[in-house]
Order: structure tokens, then sequence, then C-alpha cells
């Protein structure tokens, strides 16, 4: 149990004793809370990196600590890149780029960050109240909707937040915001103002509609027996198929994506998620 901004920097100074060079780290939850003074306790520090390198340095450097990781490496060198991370009373859940293979930790985001302080060679930054809120409204662990609340009644800039929302809603990737939509919708029930909700509401339903069109053309696609097919020369290696595939058929070789076929269904969700049109479908 954290109980102090004291404490996360103890955390912080004992894990950037085993790296070797200074890293910017992103705090989102009940850490964070803490920081900012909405919290006087949390188990959970959940934390965000840029990128899959500063993940695996964190990562190691966390290891070394004495932590233990939750999840078996061979299973996150497949999917997004996160982890779990368990020591006595304390937990570090540990990002890369996106958080629960959802929402990424956006330029936009980044440039809201307040920072913390460095502690050894960590660089901590803390994201906005608006991001944290948005982050906690899709994970749904014990405390997560009190913790909502308390952000709501802390103050937020809605505009600000619904921004973000709008700016990361795109493509088949937007289940997310079903779940955004529900939780400001039962805060709001509990009766508390969330004057974008309705706009939350329209894009949940907007995301509704189009996944009730594509789940027509998966079907339609699936029977026709086609393949994916990867055109590395198009691939840049963003690893958003490999997050979305619903069969587990994509995995990374030398830096590009690759289709194992006896996985593949056909249901063509990462020919229309790919920005690159770097996968066709084929028979
Ligand atoms: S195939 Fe497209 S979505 Fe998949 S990693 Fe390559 S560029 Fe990204
Ligand atoms: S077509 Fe569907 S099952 Fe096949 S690789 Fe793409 S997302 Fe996965």
């Amino acid at each position: 149990m954290i109980t102090t901004k004291g404490e996360i920097g103890e955390l912080f100074e004992a894990v950037s004793d085993r790296l070797d060079g200074v890293i910017p780290v992103y705090m989102i939850g009940g850490g964070a809370l803490i920081a900012k003074g909405i919290k006087d306790h949390t188990k959970d520090v959940d934390l965000v990196v840029t990128d899959d390198d500063t993940y695996n340095t964190l990562t190691k450097a966390i290891l070394e600590t004495g932590f233990e990781a939750k999840i078996p490496e061979t299973i996150y060198g497949r999917l997004n890149l996160s982890n779990i991370f368990i020591k006595d009373s304390q937990r570090i859940d540990l990002f890369s780029g996106r958080v629960c293979g959802k929402l990424m930790l956006s330029d936009s985001m980044i440039r809201r960050a307040e920072p913390l302080g460095r502690f050894g060679k960590i660089d901590l930054y803390i994201c906005s109240l608006e991001d944290i809120l948005l982050f906690k409204c899709i994970t749904d662990r014990l405390g997560d909707y009190n913790d909502c609340v308390k952000i709501c009644i802390s103050g937020i800039r809605w505009d600000e937040f619904l921004e973000e929302a709008v700016s990361q809603s795109r493509g088949e990737k937007e289940i997310w915001i079903t779940y955004v939509s529900e939780r400001l919708t039962d805060i709001a029930s509990e009766g508390f103002h969330i004057p974008i909700l309705d706009s939350i509401q329209r894009m949940e339903e907007e995301y509704l509609e189009r996944w009730s069109g594509s789940l027509l053309r998966r079907q339609a696609s699936k029977a026709s027996g086609k393949k994916a097919r990867i055109i590395r020369s198009s691939c840049k290696g963003c690893h958003e198929c490999v997050e979305l595939c619903p069969s587990e058929a994509i995995f990374f070789e030398d830096g590009g994506a690759c289709i194992d076929p006896d996985r593949c269904t056909g249901c063509g969700s990462c020919v229309t998620i790919c920005r690159f049109d770097a996968i066709i479908l084929r028979t």
C-alpha cells in the first residue's frame, strides 16, 4: 500500500537504481491521484511508457527490485505489451503506449502531463485529471468507479475530456467508447451533471451502428474462405493489427507483421484497422 508522495518517490528511486539512463514515465492511476491530493492511499501504481524499448528496460529494473511479473513473458510478447508486477502489498501495472490494448498515451496527453520530478533516473509525469478519468473509465478494477466519481467531484475540463475521446476514436477499435459511456452514464445517474454526456452517448451509438455493419461484412468475408495476407513492404510495424486480431493469428517477425494462416478466420478486421493498406484478404 502506498499512501504518500514520498512513498511513490521511494519506489521510483529504488527502481531507478537499476537503470542505465534517464527515462520518462507517465503515471495515470491511484499513484497519480495521490500526487494530485484526490486519494489518500493506493495499492496500484499505473504507469505508461511511450515505447517498447523503454517498457522492456523498465520491466527489467522493476523485476530486479524484487517485484514478480504476474503475466508470463511468452503471453505478453505476442500481445500489446503490458504486465502487472507484485511485491508484498504493492502492485505496479505497466503499459507500453496503449492501456489495456485500447486508449493510447497520445501526444496531447503527453503535452498535458505535469512533471512530478526526477527520481533517480526516472522523469516522472502525472497525466491530467481529464486523461486519468478517460483511462479509468475503461478499467473496471475494485475502486475504479469510486475514483472516477472523486475525479468528477474535484472538477474536470469536460471539453478537453471530450476532445481527447473524439481524437482517439477511429475504426473498429472504438469499443472503449461504450465503456466510457457506461461509466459516465452511471455517474450521471447519481445526480452528477456531466455536460458532455450526450456527445459521448452519441459516439457510442455511432460505434454500435458501425459494429453491426462490420459484423455482417465479417460474416460474409469468413464465408468466402479468404485469409489475410501482409504486404511486408507496406507494413510500418505499428502493432495495431496484432492487438486487434480476435484469433491471435498475427505475430511479429523481423520488425513486421506476419499472419498464421491456420489461425486466420478471414474476418477482415485487420484489413480495416491497418492505416497503411498493408493487409489484404485473398483466397
Ligand atoms: S500490417 Fe498494418 S496494422 Fe499491422 S503492424 Fe503493419 S502497418 Fe501496423
Ligand atoms: S482476417 Fe481476422 S483472423 Fe485473420 S488475421 Fe485478420 S483479424 Fe486475424
